[in-house]
């Protein structure tokens, strides 16, 4: 293996005052922050950071054309950013995931590492089966490629790893996607997984993210748990999370609709490969903004609604934008409840925080003059995990709601 790029002479030192944030173990430096760079490192070298005071504050890898100038690997000035470090935080990730191991090791399907929740700052590693997926977003992640793969290899066992780094972040990091076997072979199929004990595939060369929406997976329990003869519209279906886990939850009917077609087509395979009857479903392809107005007007009821919409707000300066869009579909979704009815809805936006969400179904539940009760907080499934001093972490918010 290649040894550390540590170059002793490369150093951030920050601004004064700015140190406060590092201290608090939150673990990205922002441009604005550093006051000078010394040394020329190289683009995911590893760099110490320093207060104005010359105070050690970490070791983290430099991103030279990003807003975050560095993210930190350790805290501690005794750290060594080599081999062994990255075996013991995904050793340690792995650890974590075996607490939770009832609810997801049966399903082959879980997140092994988290980014900055694991320590790992802009590296994630899903498992589907035999297959590792790998989806590196930093410039220091990048750098450390070939040894966080073969690591992740060796210590899980798994015979197959698949990167697919090509997630929109990555552009501000100034990286070119990469989407390509790491070792073994790429997929000849997409690959066969269990939740929640119903059957899905996952497509880890071509489907979202790194295939398939692993952090939905307590919350698709729940509305499985309130499905059984009631009237189910999921919205933003996708390849059918949800649809299925309603139909597995013995739902009378269940309407789907998304904009994308192959979406569709792999929400009506995952209906055949658990033999649901397709009678019971409804795959539509429109625009869910124009579908439930259309809804509307044809008087359509649903007992149950779920939404789960892309990210509207990828950060914070979309916030507004994203409110109104969150706005709409939630005013309309509420309008089209039966009373007693239960809607499921959801943000993945970063830049749109818990209350302003809640804040924004709040005023859809004013405008669509209905009362609504929240029976239920979301957020994504355990593997998941949120750290408390990186709260960006928590990009997952929804409310389970009941109106009448
Ligand atoms: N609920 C899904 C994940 C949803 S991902 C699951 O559990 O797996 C968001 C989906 O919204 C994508 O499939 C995308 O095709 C779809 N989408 C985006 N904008 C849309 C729009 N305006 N109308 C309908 N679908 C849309």
């Amino acid at each position: 293996m290649r040894s550390s790029p540590v170059s002793n002479m490369s150093r951030i030192v920050l601004k004064p005052g700015r140190e406060k944030s590092l201290q608090r173990r939150h673990p990205w430096v922002f441009s604005g922050a550093v006051a000078r760079v010394e040394g020329e490192p190289e683009s995911g070298a590893t760099v110490e950071i320093r207060s104005s005071q010359g105070g050690f504050l970490g070791w983290g890898a430099y991103s030279p054309k990003s807003q975050i100038s560095a993210r930190i690997w350790d805290f501690h000035e005794g750290a060594r950013i080599d081999t062994e470090f990255f075996a013991g935080r995904l050793r340690k990730a792995l650890a974590r995931r075996t607490l939770l191991a009832d609810a997801t090791a049966a399903s082959g399907a879980m997140r092994l590492v988290h980014g900055e929740a694991d320590g790992l700052p802009g590296v994630v590693i899903d498992r589907f089966g035999d297959w590792l997926v790998l989806q590196l977003s930093s410039a220091g992640a990048w750098r450390w490629r070939d040894e966080i793969a073969t690591l992740a290899a060796d210590i899980t066992g798994a015979r197959h790893v698949f990167e697919r780094s090509d997630a929109d972040v990555m552009m501000l990091e100034g990286l070119t996607p990469r989407v390509e076997p790491v070792s073994g072979d790429a997929p000849s199929a997409p690959i066969a997984i269990e939740e929640n004990g119903v059957r899905f595939e996952a497509d880890i060369a071509r489907g979202h993210k790194t295939g398939f929406y692993l952090d939905q997976r307590d919350n698709r329990a729940l509305v499985r748990d309130l499905s059984s003869g009631r009237e189910v519209l999921d919205c933003f279906c996708y390849t059918g999370g949800f649809t299925l886990n309603a139909l597995a939850g013995g739902a009378a009917f269940v309407t789907a609709i998304d904009s994308s077609g192959d979406a569709l087509a792999a929400a009506r395979r995952h209906v055949r490969l658990n033999d649901f009857p397709e009678a019971r479903v409804d795959l539509i392809e429109a625009d869910v903004f124009a579908q439930l107005r259309k809804f509307r007007d044809q008087a359509r009821q649903f007992d149950v609604i779920v939404l789960d919409p892309p990210k509207f707000a990828p950060t914070a300066s979309h916030a507004e934008k994203a409110a109104r869009a969150y706005k709409d579909i939630n005013l309309w979704a509420f309008k089209l409840l039966r009373p007693g009815g239960i809607l499921f809805t959801f943000s993945c936006s970063g830049g749109v925080h818990r209350d302003l969400f809640q804040k924004i179904v709040a005023g859809a539940a004013v405008d669509a003059d209905v009362e609504v009760r929240v029976l239920h907080h979301m957020s994504a499934a355990a593997d998941h995990p949120v750290m408390l001093a990186f709260p960006e972490s928590e990009y997952l918010k929804g409310l389970m709601c009941q109106t009448g």
